[in-house]
């Protein structure tokens, strides 16, 4: 025994002599300690018994003594973070949207599972019908299906209210995180934070929510809740977290505008290694570095898959990157089946729920092509009602384009109103001034009397129009209520989020300060109807071209000649 010691002894002496000329600079020494088993300093270590037992030449690997000194091998990790963010339930490929949700999942398989995270930052659950018809519900089955590991609420996860929030929350496989949302008694409303091991690399994962979700999404989903600054309660998580983990990931849906953004948040809270995020719906190419943090972000609407490597040297970061798994990219790649075949089953499910009545009508509510890109209609002007009704702003302007077609008399179904809105847009009130009131007019008019998607339906105004006159000079006359609009003053205008966003040449609109969003417009309309009933369409000549009634008092006075 002895003499098989001191073998081993001289053995190890030998050996180090020997890797004592290569050793590399990073390599560290390891002193056994008494009750010391190799598998376990391996594992502490970050490398396998095999692996260290050959480093040291170890012939026979049980036989370790304490103030045997150890050399420990440098060791690399690679964690993959998949990520995606704004899906907003556009979970079919189409030509207009991104690959779609099955083949998402063949993306998300190409990478090795045990080595790799899938997240999501926010947006997920509305959007297209697909995900609206059951609150949000069949979001959640998608992703489910798609393995996803954790996600950080958007503000459109709140549009459904409360309720079908948190049922969501407890139908989802992963956490929906969010590390700054307080109830009234200071605790957390979701879950703030998770630890993955992955790989035996602990990984951190804490959500921020955007406090604009408190005028972004109607009051009353938020009521109740405290939307914390997410830069201090960053900065008052991450050093908890670099105690618990080797890695520390933010989903955050923030976005790159306004006061709070995922920059602001990693110049705040050092420490963070990845942001992944959202809101903003940016696609970042190689992400963005801010100090030691890597912020990444994927789009929308599954245009791209993120992927983000994370490397370790010794259990420490040593590196990251960021690139995008694009449409493109995935132009070959298969569907994966059983997602695609669960798309299928919700589509079928959703056509049941097309067919439930939600109102009634008297009359034909006309939303025909030609009417409504020319003038005002009933149901333009209900559209228009709505919108304003629910925001309470000074006045509504929804474009012609944006309704598709009519409803008969009698029963109204879910269906025909998703057919009229089919867009799954939303309503958006902003504040402007009474001159861009009047420039927003002159764009919907420019092509009358010829058709235009943008022809103006509005509500809480009316308009009087010269249509002998050059485009973007034709409005006459804007009255709000008795009072000519001003120019200077400032107004709320409520719109839907296409328009807001510039849509269909309204570049007024684009960048002004939001001071309220209201849910998807065909719900909007719904509620309305059935309140109000269809009364509030009648046509009233809200917008009316004056150049007709010139020409006929110029006839009137040469007939009367
Ligand atoms: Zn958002």
């Amino acid at each position: 025994m002895k003499r098989k010691l001191s073998i081993i002894l001289a053995l190890v002496m030998i050996m180090s002599m020997t890797f004592g000329a290569t050793v590399q600079g990073a390599m560290a020494e390891y002193t056994v300690k008494e009750g010391d088993v190799l598998w376990k300093i391996a594992k502490a270590n970050g490398t396998d018994w095999e692996t260290l037992a050959e480093e040291n030449a170890l012939d026979n690997p049980h036989l370790i003594f304490p103030g045997q000194m150890l050399t420990i091998p440098d060791y690399e990790k690679k964690v993959t973070l998949l990520h995606t963010n704004d899906m907003h339930g556009f979970f079919i490929e189409g030509s207009y949207d991104g690959m779609g949700a099955a083949k998402l999942k063949t993306v998300f398989d190409m990478y090795d599972a045990d080595k790799t995270l899938v997240l999501d930052g926010g947006d997920a659950t509305q959007g297209a019908n697909l995900v609206t018809l059951s609150d949000g519900a069949t979001a959640i089955e998608v992703m489910n299906a798609l393995g996803y590991d954790a996600m950080v609420t958007g503000n459109h996860e709140f549009d459904y209210g409360q309720e079908p929030l948190l049922a969501n929350v407890a139908a989802a496989d992963f956490p929906v995180l969010a590390a700054n949302i307080k109830k009234d008694d200071d605790s957390d409303f979701l879950t703030p934070y998770v630890i993955k091991e992955v790989d035996g690399v602990k990984v951190a994962i804490f959500g921020l929510a955007t406090p604009e979700t408190v005028y972004k999404s109607h009051p009353a989903n938020s009521e109740g809740l405290t939307f914390e600054d997410p830069a201090t309660a960053a900065a008052a998580l991450v050093p908890t977290l670099e105690g618990m983990a080797d890695v520390i990931v933010c989903l955050a849906h923030l976005g790159d505008e306004g006061d709070t953004t995922s920059e602001s948040v990693a110049k705040a809270a050092s420490g963070i290694d990845v942001i992944i995020d959202g809101h903003s719906h940016s696609a970042y190419a190689e992400g963005i570095v801010v100090g030691d943090t890597l912020i990444a972000s994927a789009g929308e609407k599954t245009a791209n898959v993120g992927v983000i490597e994370v490397k370790l040297t010794n259990g420490v970061v040593s590196g990251t990157s960021a690139k995008l798994f694009t449409k493109d990219d995935a132009e070959g790649i298969e569907e994966d089946a059983t997602v695609a075949a669960l798309i299928e089953k919700i589509n079928t499910a959703n056509a049941v729920i097309e067919e439930e009545i939600v109102s009634t009508t008297e009359e034909v509510l006309v939303g025909e092509r030609a009417d409504v890109r020319t003038g005002e209609t009933n149901l333009g002007n209900l559209i228009a009602e709505s919108i304003l009704d629910i925001s309470d702003a000074d006045v509504a302007l929804t474009n012609g384009g944006g309704i598709r077609s009519s409803i008969d008399v009698g029963d109204i179904t879910k269906g025909e109103v998703l057919t009229v809105l089919p867009y799954g847009n939303t309503v958006v009130k902003i504040e402007l001034t009474g001159a861009d009131i009047i420039a927003a007019l002159e764009v919907g008019l420019t092509d009358y009397p010829e058709a235009k998607g943008a022809f103006p339906h509005i509500a809480g105004m009316t308009v009087e129009f010269d249509s002998s006159k050059e485009a973007l000079s034709r409005v006459t006359s804007v009255m709000i209520g008795d009072v000519a609009v001003d120019e200077a003053a400032t107004y709320t205008l409520v719109t839907n989020n296409f328009l807001q966003a510039g849509g269909d040449g309204y570049k007024m609109f684009d960048g002004k300060t939001v001071a309220g969003e209201y849910g998807a417009m065909d719900e909007v309309l719904i509620d309305y109807i059935n309140a109000n009933g269809t009364s509030g369409g009648a046509l009233t000549e809200r917008i009316k071209d004056i150049a007709v009634a010139t020409t006929g008092w110029i006839i009137d006075i040469l007939t009367a000649a």
